[in-house]
């Protein structure tokens, strides 16, 4: 969303050129130039020992009453490893162990003027009892071939988790 107003000296914000030639919005009265920069949501594919992974139904919109993989938004005073066992505990009450970056995704929806990065990352479950936190309403643990895309809430899930599907089938034939 764009700011309207000047976080510096509040007055309001025009859309001009800035000096690095792209459009953004610039304060008229003091010069104050606002950089908008995507939000970075940071994840895990959290394995249990039999090779089932946790998922949460998100409580809250985006995607509310479908379901995710645990992730959120990485906060100012941490790592992006930092966030994604924050957000796992938070959303699962589940302790991992991060292993492998699964990958890093990320879109731009051109009319919203909205962007976001996703980083996600293989974890494995080293501790806690599942349940529900923060903006998820349930846990379930589901094998790789019982996810249904419907389920799932967002597009960059759907590919994380197709990805895994496809790893998991290839290391079990
Ligand atoms: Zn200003």
């Amino acid at each position: 969303m764009q700011p309207k107003f000047c976080a510096r000296c509040g007055h309001a914000l025009e859309m001009r050129q800035a000096e690095d030639h792209h459009v953004r919005p610039v304060c008229p009265a003091c010069g104050y130039v606002v950089y908008l920069n995507p939000p970075i949501a940071v994840g895990v594919i959290a394995e249990r020992a039999d090779g089932k992974i946790a998922l949460v139904l998100r409580g809250e919109n985006p995607g509310k009453g479908l379901w995710g993989l645990p992730a959120g938004f990485m906060e100012i005073d941490e790592t992006v490893e930092q966030a994604a066992l924050r957000e796992c505990f938070e959303e699962t009450g589940l302790t991992v162990e991060l292993r492998d970056l699964w990958g890093v995704w990320s879109f731009n929806h051109k009319e919203k003027q909205t962007s976001g990065v996703l980083v996600l990352y293989v974890a494995r479950i080293i501790g806690g009892e599942p349940r529900a936190g923060s903006d998820s309403v349930a846990v379930k643990f589901v094998a790789p071939d019982e996810i249904s895309d419907d389920w799932l809430a967002f597009s960059t899930h759907r590919e994380a988790l197709a990805r895994w599907r496809k790893q998991r089938a290839a290391s079990d034939a």
